[in-house]
């Protein structure tokens, strides 16, 4: 093992898990950040741990939803137009995905880094203080009626191969199960064995401080430019001074867009832009955390509050937050519990970074030392964990249990 040590860009969900496992493997790991850790696309999603989030956004119903969606003021996808040009290429090579077969292979892919999230999770605080942020719990999908869960049977279908089948609760019985629901709401289906976060901002600050109490180093500083001897990775110039380092791990989010590009590989990898509004001190709250079908939101009883997650707004992830899916939000979460009241509401932006086949890169460029591990769409905090660990066994040249081929990082380049 050499003396230098291995640099991991990006403590979000994906990065820290990596130095974590690489730690435990005996490794030396500076795990680094241009902000604090946690404070990216892992800070304000869901929360959920989505081994159910197998089927891809782009089904084949995507060709009929997404015309309907783009021009409905009361549905979860928004564009920022000026971007649009830009993001052609992008969004040509995803709506190519939204076929049958392409659904299929997708959902292929994502099933082996999904399906055992939650023992992922508790594997990664296993013995720790931090066993209490892994949250077992059901999930339930939230539809008006039955008629309309019946309408979603592709998406359960693709479950279906994951061996997902839920319970389904129609009529009183729906207010009986959740109460905080307006009775309007009619079915839900419902998942048990799943799980949650309960405030993933602050677990993977504590994860990181985890790793730090075991002889890691955290380091603020931004990655600029990487620097090869021959092919492969010798140090890294960053706003803080150069890093020597044996291998590097790009766990950067959507911002891994930009670092590859000074590897000057192009991978087309775009910002689906999402919400989250935390309305504090709530009246009431859910008993488990739910998914609203008809506005695409996901719904946690966190410890900060009632947060509500969720709209894809497609556009640059250098361009600020925009008011209309706040308030989209925040209407149709007066629509799902219409007693509910609060405090006061926080309000904040991320982004989920998409690739156009919905599947993540995980795995080693070339033979240069440079490993990456970004792209985890709608469920990087979900895939975080089972992301460190297999990258932590390609770099012990250990053959991971699952086909790395999927996630292949160069799938792109030619
Ligand atoms: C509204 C919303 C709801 C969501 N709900 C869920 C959910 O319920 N379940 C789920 O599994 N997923 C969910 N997601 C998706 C999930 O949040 C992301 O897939 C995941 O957080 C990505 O994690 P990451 O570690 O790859 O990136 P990030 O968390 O974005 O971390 C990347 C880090 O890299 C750092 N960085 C960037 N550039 C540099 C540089 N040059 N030098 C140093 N550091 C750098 C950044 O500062 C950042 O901290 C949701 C996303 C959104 C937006």
């Amino acid at each position: 093992m050499t003396n230098k040590p291995i640099i991991v860009i990006g403590a979000g969900m994906c990065g820290v898990s990596t130095a974590i496992w690489l730690q435990r493997s005996g490794f030396k790991v500076i795990l680094m950040d241009k902000g604090a850790p946690g404070m990216g696309a892992s800070y304000g999603n869901s929360g959920l741990l989505a081994q159910w989030a197998v089927d891809p956004v782009t089904s084949p119903n995507l060709w009929w939803d997404a015309p309907k969606h783009v021009f409905n003021r009361n549905a979860p996808l928004f564009i920022k137009w000026p971007y649009l040009p830009k993001m052609l290429p992008w969004l040509y090579s995803f709506m190519s995905h939204a076929s049958d077969a392409g659904t299929h292979r997708i959902v292929r892919n994502l099933i082996p880094i999904l399906s055992d999230a939650v023992e992922q999770h508790k594997s990664l605080v296993s013995g720790t203080p931090l066993e209490k942020w892994v949250l077992d719990s059901k999930l339930s999908f939230v539809y008006t009626s039955e008629a309309a869960f019946k309408k979603d049977a592709y998406s359960w279908k693709m479950k279906a191969l994951a061996g997902l089948k839920p319970t389904i609760i129609t009529g009183c019985a729906v207010q009986e199960e959740e109460p905080i629901l307006n009775p309007e709401m009619k079915c839900l289906a419902v998942l048990e064995g799943q799980g949650h976060i309960a405030n993933p901002g602050q677990y993977i600050a504590e994860l990181t401080k985890y790793f730090v109490g075991n002889g890691g180093q955290f380091i603020q500083a931004e990655v600029q430019e990487f620097h090869k001897c021959g092919n492969r990775i010798s140090y890294i110039d960053t706003d803080q001074g150069a890093f020597e380092c044996s291998h590097v791990v790009i766990t950067a989010g959507i911002w891994s867009k930009d670092l590859m590009k000074k590897l000057e590989l192009k991978v087309p990898l775009e910002a689906e832009r999402g919400y989250h509004v935390i309305f504090e001190n709530p009246t009431e709250m859910p008993r488990n955390p739910m998914l609203m079908i008809e506005g695409k939101f996901g719904v946690n009883p966190m410890d900060m509050g009632l947060r509500c997650a969720g709209t894809v707004e497609l556009g640059d992830h250098h361009a600020g937050p925009s008011e209309a899916p706040i308030k989209l939000l925040k209407r149709h979460t007066k629509e799902v519990f219409p007693n509910l009241k609060y405090s006061n509401t926080k309000e904040w932006m991320g982004f989920r970074p998409s690739t156009p086949d919905s599947t993540p890169l995980i795995g080693e460029l070339e033979k240069s030392g440079i490993f990456v591990g970004f792209g985890h769409q709608h469920v990087g905090l979900t895939a975080g964990p089972v992301t460190g660990r297999l990258i932590a066994q390609l770099i012990n040249g250990h053959v991971p249990n699952i086909d790395m081929t999927p996630y292949k990082p160069d799938r792109y380049t030619v």
